[in-house]
């Protein structure tokens, strides 16, 4: 398929859309069946020395309170979510130096020690070294969205930074045998369809593990404050294609969509995704590990966080997922 016919179906809409959206449906059932996996994250420090132009815990908001949770409080936290049933925590951070690779690698060997938990990273990039310290200690998965596959726009959106920088990360951890989940923000300035279907191509080239996308959903002490949120029809397509061209991705239906669209999560399961992933992180950091404005989660305990995920689940007549929910790949990577 071209970059022309793919951007086609990104934005589609009416019938067209209807049909995307269930045959993703249909493929995510013959492949992976009827089970959604939850993933319980964790946000475990928001000091971040990044300045990603869309994102709230970005180092220039001085109107932010930083905070770090212990490491004891990490694992205590990773206890709870073992405790609710969940098979999966993400730890997710900004990008902190506080965390060295040695004070991680500690928290991952302590949560494996006592729980059965499949251990997600998402703390952005580092050393290969590093990288391979988190893995030995027991790390299953890594999450590092590629934001924007179009090199310019990466540039523009990431101060210092590259999206080639990125994709060597991702090539490291793939290397290292971790299972790997990139995936874009959609609705970015200046973003066309063109380069959302290359992001989608990007995301088959990598042949990722699992695929993280959702609307941008503007946050005011950012650069893009002014712009208007992401489109979810677009979101829901994106998924949707995303499970067209890698049927065994794990896929979650994130929480920014649930944001730019009541029953969103709902739409997402019934568009290709088969995760979700409930905020678990202590409610009084919660609120503060802000990306993104009009998080939901904090406001609710971490429990009834877990039920609303159940309900969703339930109203998509889909089962809940046991034990870890590896990618089916995964055993292959390891091997
Ligand atoms: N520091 C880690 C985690 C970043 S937060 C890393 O670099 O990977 C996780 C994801 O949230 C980001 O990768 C980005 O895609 C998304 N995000 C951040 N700000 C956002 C916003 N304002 N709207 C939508 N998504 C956002």
């Amino acid at each position: 398929m071209t970059v022309r016919e793919l951007a086609q179906l990104v934005t589609a809409g009416g019938r067209q859309a209807e049909d995307l959206r269930s045959d993703a449906d249909s493929v995510r059932r013959e492949t992976l069946g009827d089970d959604v996996h939850l993933r319980g994250i964790i946000e475990f420090s928001n000091h971040c020395r990044c300045t990603c132009c869309y994102c709230g815990v970005r180092r220039d908001n001085g109107n932010l309170t930083r905070y770090r949770m212990s490491p004891s409080e990490i694992v205590e936290a990773a206890d709870l979510v073992a405790s609710l049933g969940v098979g999966t925590v993400v730890l997710q951070s900004g990008e902190d130096p506080w965390w060295t690779a040695e004070r991680l690698a500690g928290v991952i060997e302590r949560i494996k020690a006592r729980t059965r938990l499949a251990v997600t990273l998402s703390v952005g990039e580092r050393e290969e070294w590093e990288y391979r310290l988190w893995r030995q200690a027991g790390a299953d998965r890594y999450l590092l969205r590629h934001e924007t596959s179009d090199p310019e726009l990466y540039a523009r959106l990431h101060p210092g930074a590259s999206l080639d920088s990125r994709l060597r990360c991702l090539d490291t951890l793939a290397e290292l045998g971790y299972q790997i989940g990139a995936g874009c923000i959609i609705g970015l300035p200046g973003q066309t369809p063109e380069s959302l279907a290359r992001d989608l191509l990007l995301l088959r080239r990598l042949n990722v593990h699992m695929a993280g996308m959702g609307p941008l959903v503007p946050h005011p002490q950012t650069p893009l404050a002014a712009m208007p949120v992401g489109p979810a029809e677009v979101t829901l397509n994106m998924l949707a294609l995303t499970r067209l061209l890698v049927p065994d991705v794990m896929l979650p239906a994130t929480t920014a969509l649930e944001t730019v669209m009541e029953g969103g999560r709902l739409a997402g399961l019934r568009a290709g995704a088969n995760v979700i992933m409930p905020n678990l992180t202590p409610r009084r950091y919660a609120r503060l590990y802000e990306i993104y404005p009009g998080k939901k989660a904090p406001t609710i305990e971490i429990a009834e966080e877990v039920d609303r995920a159940l309900k969703v689940i339930q109203a998509a007549r889909r089962g809940v997922g046991v034990g870890p929910g590896h990618s089916p790949r995964a055993a292959l990577a390891v091997a």
